[in-house]
């Protein structure tokens, strides 16, 4: 029986910063080491357009998969599934270290968000794992390898027991020798040079829509008046026109009630796809240093907004367009702790 391979994605982190580039390649060159894995190098996945080889290449590949780069790993995830590239989500156990007072503080807040029902991702999700590390959490090679190869381990008996189940329902499969596992590594991912897939992008903005949040209620489409928002035959928002987007702006993240809405280059980590759920423990300790309330989400999107109309030439609309009623209310009342988080770690730049 043959085995299959894992393949295994890296991401280049935009730029040339020496100690990023020096991280990626102890990575890529301990991982190459492994037999059962196919290893890959992209320049940086948020920058690729549909007609890059790396995106192609991604594309391209219909097994397991391991994505490492510089995003979180819920925004990686979503950003592919943007793209056509789909999967059931693959829990790593790669956590970064936390500090004591971390630990302690996310000891506190341990309770899940409650959360209204997500439309889930567009379309049939493949039975593969896509996974997702990211670089940030550890300066050396050793746990992304260490973790690869968990991952590896678990993707092969996954598959070996789908194998079993489906050679119990039919035994004749069995019987004229047929492998029940996928190709080693299919033809078609064959065919791209590691030169092709580094071709340097050009930098882009954009949003992303985590699905396992978005609970449809159109929001961001009636909040953006750059036309960047729009709905699938099936009336789900999408991301429509992604180049429309303004640079650096990231007015819309803070309008969704869903805290659905991803940039992955922004400074602050909960619109840039961090685990809000884990990253409230940080809340307690952000609130015993600094204290207070520290502005509020919907007017800093509508002044980001303002900026960009009458950057493009445009009147400003304030508070005048595109506000829900629930959202325009929501000021007058208490916010939750995490619009209150968001716009604490907004507003510190983390
Ligand atoms: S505002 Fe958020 S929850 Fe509402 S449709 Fe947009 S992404 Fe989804
Ligand atoms: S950041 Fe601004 S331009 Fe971009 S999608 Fe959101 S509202 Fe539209």
């Amino acid at each position: 029986m043959s085995r299959s391979r894992v393949t295994v994605v890296l991401s280049q982190a935009p730029g040339k910063h020496p100690a990023k580039r020096a991280l990626e390649e102890s990575v890529v060159a301990a991982l190459l080491l492994e037999p059962e894995l196919e290893v890959s190098v992209v320049p940086n996945l948020y920058d690729l357009g549909p007609d890059h080889t790396g995106r192609l290449f991604l594309g391209s590949v219909t097994g397991d998969m391991v994505v490492i780069s510089w995003l979180y790993p819920r925004a990686a995830f979503w950003l592919l599934d943007r793209d056509g590239i789909k999967g059931q989500f693959g829990e790593t156990q790669l956590k970064p270290p936390a500090d004591d007072e971390e630990e302690e503080a996310e000891a506190e807040v341990d309770t899940p968000l409650d959360r209204p029902e997500a439309i889930g991702p567009a379309g049939t999700i493949p039975d593969r794992h896509i996974y997702c590390l990211d670089l940030r959490d550890f300066n050396k090679h050793e746990p992304y390898v260490a973790e690869v190869k968990r991952i590896a381990g678990e993707c092969r008996a996954r598959r070996e027991a789908q194998a079993r189940e489906k050679a119990a329902n039919n035994p004749a499969v069995l019987q004229l020798g047929v492998s029940l596992t996928k190709p080693e590594v299919p033809t078609s991912q064959q065919a791209f040079t590691p030169e092709s897939l580094l071709a340097a992008p050009g930098r882009r903005w954009y949003p992303v829509i985590d699905y396992s949040r978005c609970t449809n209620c159109l929001e961001c489409l009636d909040f953006c008046l750059f036309g960047v928002y729009g709905v699938d035959p099936l009336e789900r928002i999408l991301v429509e026109n992604q180049d429309q987007c303004k640079k650096g702006c990231p007015a819309c993240s803070r309008v969704c009630p869903q805290q659905a809405i991803i940039f992955p280059e922004y400074k602050s980590a909960p619109i840039a796809g961090a685990d809000t759920g884990a990253v409230g423990g940080l809340k307690i300790d952000l609130s015993k240093l600094f204290g207070g309330d520290i502005g509020d989400a919907l007017s800093t999107a509508v002044q980001e907004r303002d900026r960009e109309l009458v950057n493009d030439g445009r009147d400003a609309v304030g508070m005048s367009v595109g506000i829900p009623k629930r959202q325009a209310d929501k000021p007058k009342g208490p916010k939750d702790d995490l619009d209150k988080l968001v716009d604490d770690l907004d507003n510190l730049g983390l």
